[in-house]
């Protein structure tokens, strides 16, 4: 590095010292296509990035649900779980389960599904009912 390149490097602006380096960025020789780098104007730092290209998703294994996709120019690929829940059962609390028609992973769900009983009065102007499993209430109001 000559002194020159030593000095520049000493008066960073602002912007590169957070990483914000100016510049603009173009394709690496002799990489793939989703390799970008460019040197900063001020500090002459290369600052390389990778803009890659995803293609379909498949899932990986039969009976999993761990999907990948890979970059169309490179070999990264990423990675992500998606399970296909379909209704389970229901819990003596109400809850509502799901399991994935593909692994088998059984979840519990945030949602209730009760079994209501009868309306009856309970108040003047209320009308109220409860779930015969869990003991819920709901109520609503009536003329
Ligand atoms: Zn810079
Ligand atoms: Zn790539
Ligand atoms: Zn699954
Ligand atoms: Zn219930």
């Amino acid at each position: 590095m000559s002194l020159f390149q030593k000095a520049k490097g000493a008066f960073k602006s602002a912007k590169c010292k957070v990483g914000m380096h100016g510049g603009n960025y173009s394709k690496m020789e002799g990489k793939p296509q989703c390799y970008l780098s460019k040197t900063c104007p001020d500090c002459d730092e290369v600052v390389v990035k990778n803009k890659h290209k995803y293609g379909n998703d498949f899932y990986v294994r039969e009976m999993n649900c761990l999907k990948r996709s890979t970059c169309v120019h490179c070999d990264h690929a990423v990675e992500k779980i998606i399970h296909h829940y379909t209704f389970d059962r229901v819990d003596a609390g109400c809850n509502v389960f799901e399991r994935c028609a593909r692994c088998d992973l059984v979840k519990k769900t945030n949602s209730k599904k009760h079994t209501w009983g009868d309306w009856s009065v309970t108040a003047p102007g209320r009308s109220s009912r409860a779930c015969v499993f869990c003991g819920e209430q709901d109520h609503k109001q009536i003329n």
